[in-house]
Formats: structure tokens, sequence, C-alpha cells
């Protein structure tokens, strides 16, 4: 195995969810192999802190509904792709990895929360781009606008961009920064753009940019709300559809 497919599966190994011919093969790379061994040591003693330190919390219902819907997505994917659930267990363990450390004002500070919590977004983001990414379908504002209603404590503001060129096509509820947030689901030619929303009130800003894997993530807050679009589209094109979204 080589570095490049050792790493996504470290999370995987300490969790003991590799099957044992690929876990023996992957053990004896991180024997080799100083860079991923030193990889799974920090891994280790972030989930050693983590566990030392804090209060365990059960994962909410909606988290856990989530995560189960995402591996669902996976079972389906996993007739053609083997690569693709794990693939997901990763960023499933990393976004569980995520959210305790967002939930840990002792072990990080603001500027790391930040972080996390962009990274949280841009994993939900990946989440849904190998799960389900609409959980209602409709290019109609006035229809997804309402579909929220019930499903999260705030209603969202739903703008459709079609006359643009990003029309929009659906939105679902998502999770990230410990708390349920509006994704809305908007097309580009091939690309998906998820913009979250949620309350601005008393919440902490992910940083303005962000980028990681060939995503990109802009953030603002308007009328209350904080808003996070991320994306693997061009950085102009994602520039200039945040330029219209925030100006309408
Ligand atoms: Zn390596």
């Amino acid at each position: 195995m080589t570095c490049d497919e050792v790493k996504p599966l470290l999370n995987a190994r300490l969790d003991d969810e590799i099957d044992p011919i690929r876990r023996a093969a992957l053990d004896s790379h991180v024997d080799s192999c100083s860079s991923c061994a030193t990889e799974l040591d920090k891994l280790q003693s972030v989930r050693d802190a983590i566990r030392g330190q804090l209060p365990y919390n059960k994962a909410p219902l909606d988290l856990r509904n989530q995560i189960r819907q995402a591996l669902r997505g996976a079972e389906y994917l996993d007739n053609g792709a083997h690569r693709t659930s794990w693939r997901l267990w990763g960023t499933v363990a990393a976004s569980f990895a995520f959210c305790a450390l967002a939930a840990t004002p002792f072990l990080v500070n603001a500027h790391n929360q930040r972080q996390l919590l962009a990274e949280e977004l841009l994993s939900a983001h990946e989440r849904a781009l190998i799960g389900r990414s609409v959980d209602v379908i409709s290019s109609d504002q006035h229809t997804v606008k309402p579909w929220f209603n019930g499903k999260l404590p705030f209603s969202p503001p739903v703008t459709d961009l079609a006359p643009d060129g990003f029309p929009l096509e659906g939105g679902r509820v998502d999770y990230a920064g410990a708390r349920p947030v509006a994704a809305l689901v908007y097309g580009r030619r091939l690309h998906k753009i998820d913009v979250f929303i949620w309350p601005s009130a008393g919440e902490k800003a992910p940083p303005p940019r962000f980028a990681r894997n060939g995503y990109n993530e802009i953030s603002w807050e308007k009328d209350n709300f904080l808003f996070t679009a991320v994306s693997d589209l061009n950085d102009a094109e994602l520039v200039a559809f945040v330029d219209l979204l925030r100006n309408r």
C-alpha cells in the first residue's frame, strides 16, 4: 500500500473497522513508514485526549439518522466501487472526530474551532456527494422554504438563482458545529454547490475562506444568518455565485 492509500484509512484502523487482509497490509506499511506512523500516533493521542478529558455524549438523533442514511447511500454505491465505502468510513470517522473536537473548548482555541467548523461543513458536503444530496427535490424556492418548517428551529432564506445560471435543485437538513443546519443545493453544469445556513446569534462563524482537497468554501453573515457555500467549482465561479446570493 502507498501512503496515499494508507492515510485515509488510519481513522478506521484505530476503530478496528478494517478487514484483516487490508489491516495486515496497512500495518506493515505503517511499520516501515515514519510519516504514516507519526500520523497514526497523532490520531491516537487526539483520541486519548478526548477520551480522557471529555464527558462522553451520545450522538444526537439527527446526526445518527444522517449517518445511517449516508451509509445506506454507500451500500448502494458499493455495488460498483468498493473504495467508496472506505472513503465514506473515513469521512464518517473524521466527522465524528470533528464533532467531538468542535465541542471541546478546553482543547482547541477559537481559531481552531472556526477551522474545524469549516472542515465539518466540507465533510457534510462530501458526505452528501457520496450518498443522498437532497431530501426535497425542487427548483421552486416556494416549495423548498416551507419544507424546512418543523424540521429546523429557524426558517432559512431560500433564493433561486436559475436566471443567473445557478439553478436551485433542492434542500436537506444537515448537521455541523453540533447543531442542525439548512443545506440548499444548487447546480452549475456537473458541479454541486451546497449552501449551509444557520442563525448567527451567539455562534462562531467559519473563516471567510477555506480550501481543501480541491473544494472551496466561502462564508459570510447576512440578516442574522451565517452562510457557507461549499463546492468543487472553480474559485472565480464560486465567488460570482456568492456575490449573487449576498446581493439578493
Ligand atoms: Zn506511508
